[in-house]
């Protein structure tokens, strides 16, 4: 398939009239073919409209028929074969097996999200039956079910091309709630962009969709990305990115005259926690293990362990010793971005800098553009908590250990973190009551609590939560990731005394749909 750098407007392949963005292989910085002009806000005003237009005959689908086209957005992208891959790799340096397996867990995401869309539990159907006879007042029969938002605008996350893009989570769980989506690509990707975007849109053609169920556009943030979360027909956001963006989309958002959710994903530093009786066991094997988390996909993770908190003694030395060995020995990996690098670069050129902050190990130098040198800096617990830039994320391989003098210093930097999306804790038998102790601030400060693994990797499944308080995402309500997901771009209706005639399918007196229902507050079987 030939690369047309064209924007898709519902069916219609655009040219944008704004300056040309062009996909950049970080491995060589070479330009790659074709360039992407950058739509206006006349394009968002087009693909908005087109969108409102999809969203009375989406929503009405069939939970079948709805599910049906969440499978065939998987079959279509999966039948673009490797040019998708070459393509992938070329524009983001991440390994040839990284982005399959990312092209793996995205058809995965979409085919989660259709068996969800058919099981029909996100409906959450709740009836009241009529209580005629009640005194002093009747009951009128109440029914209530969810609806989808209304059109939804997707950000495009530049750490995963595939997973978090164009057919990502945002928009599979936008998709399967009954929401068109209008997607912003990320400029790191554009090439994968236009073919994932191409495949959604075959998949619309070949399942008999208003063509206005999806739209891409390239282009600035500040210029479409503002337009769109600015237009009235748009009805919630997804992002993941910075925190500058995510705020900025939050605060334009916030400023409509009908403000709409805005679900940003932004910064997390992840906090990682060593008791003592699990570092004095095994201090070196939780050293591999963390290094390896850390470096994995040049820490270009949400969920990259940025930060780990444990009392000092000769383990937390033995634990550092082993730790700093391995980075020093960790090879330089390709960023994703040129502006990714500098922005790494930055952050951790402010530690090297920092007089509380210690260097203990940087890996090694890369000789080819945008290469992440990964680096383990310590520090104490009473500098960690008088200086707030030590918390601030450096999106890469490089974390920070925080020494504590006593558990009581340990519970006050947690105390001192902003949210998070994860924390862990290696911990054995004999440190259960001093981790149960913390367990009330963790649940305060993190979307998702993990024994004795590493926070890296983030199943797709119906327990997960990817989300956390601010700044790890600007609605600490909801989760990014996993079926879950769904309830972001829905909102409960309820109907009082409808006839049979004229609910809907899911809330008729005869339950056709047979969903399990909280009737008169008994969930059925
Ligand atoms: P980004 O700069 O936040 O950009 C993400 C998207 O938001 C892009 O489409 C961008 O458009 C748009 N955007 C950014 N600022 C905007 C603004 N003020 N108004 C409107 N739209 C705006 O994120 P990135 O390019 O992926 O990476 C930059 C930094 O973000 C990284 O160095 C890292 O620190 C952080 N990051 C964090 C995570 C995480 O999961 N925690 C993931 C990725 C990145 P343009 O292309 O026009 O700028």
């Amino acid at each position: 398939m030939t690369l047309t750098g064209n924007m898709l407007i519902g069916q219609q392949a655009i040219s944008g009239n704004r300056e040309a963005i062009r996909g950049i292989d970080p491995a060589t910085d070479l330009l790659l073919e074709p360039a992407y002009h950058g739509g206006s806000s006349e394009h968002v005003e087009q693909a908005c409209a087109l969108a409102w237009s999809a969203l009375d005959s989406y929503r009405a689908t069939p939970l079948d028929a709805r599910a049906e086209f969440l499978e065939t957005i998987a079959s279509e992208i999966e039948a673009l074969g490797d040019e998708l891959i070459d393509r992938a790799v070329a524009e983001t340096g991440l390994p040839r097996p990284r982005i399959q397996g990312e092209r793996g867990r995205t058809c995965q995401q979409l085919r989660t999200f259709a068996r969800t869309v058919r099981a029909g539990e996100w409906l959450d159907v709740r009836v009241d039956s009529a209580l005629p006879e009640r005194q002093p007042l009747p009951r009128p029969d109440l029914r209530q079910r969810q609806v989808p938002l209304g059109p939804v605008a997707v950000f495009g996350a530049s750490n995963f091309p595939l997973a978090f893009s164009v057919a990502g989570g945002d928009t599979a769980s936008a998709l399967a709630a009954g929401c068109p989506v209008i997607v912003k690509a990320h400029g790191a990707h554009p090439g994968t962009s236009e073919l994932v975007g191409r495949a959604l849109a075959r998949a619309v053609k070949l399942c008999g969709l208003h063509e206005g169920v999806f739209s891409l556009l390239f282009g600035s943030g500040r210029e479409v990305g503002i337009a769109l979360v600015t237009d009235p027909r748009i009805k919630a956001v997804g992002f993941t990115g910075s925190r500058s963006g995510g705020m900025a989309l939050c605060s334009a958002a916030q400023a409509r005259p009908e403000p709409i959710p805005v679900y940003a994903e932004m910064s997390s530093i992840n906090p990682v926690l060593l008791f003592p009786a699990a570092l004095q066991s095994r201090a070196e094997t939780l050293a591999q293990g963390f290094v390896a988390s850390l470096t994995q996909g040049a820490g270009q993770f949400c969920t990259n362990p940025g930060l780990v908190i444990a009392r000092q003694g000769p383990a937390l030395e033995r634990f550092i010793h082993a730790a700093a060995d391995k980075v020093r020995r960790s090879p330089a990996q390709t960023m994703l971005t040129p502006g990714i690098f500098n922005a790494y670069e930055t952050g951790v050129g402010t530690l090297l800098e920092h007089a509380q902050a210690q260097s203990v190990a940087t890996g090694l130098r890369g000789e080819t553009p945008n290469q992440c040198q990964a680096h383990l800096f310590v520090t104490q617990a009473r500098d960690f908590l008088a200086n707030p830039a030590l918390q601030a994320e450096m999106f890469g391989a490089a974390s920070l250990i925080v020494q504590c003098a006593s558990v009581e210093e340990i519970r006050q930097v947690l105390e001192h973190l902003e949210g998070q999306l994860t924390a862990t804790l290696h911990l054995d038998d004999g440190d259960v009551e001093s981790a149960r102790a913390l367990l009330p601030t963790l649940e305060r400060k993190a979307g998702r609590l993990l024994v004795n693994g590493w926070p890296t990797g983030v199943e797709v499944c119906d327990a997960m939560v990817h989300g956390g308080p601010f700044p790890a995402t600007s609605d600490a309500r909801c989760t990014s990731v996993g079926t879950a997901a769904i309830l972001r771009f829905l909102r409960p209706v309820c109907y009082q005394d409808f006839p049979d005639a004229l609910l809907p399918a899911a809330l008729k007196h005869g339950n056709p749909l047979q969903l399990r229902r909280l009737l008169d507050g008994q969930r059925e079987a």
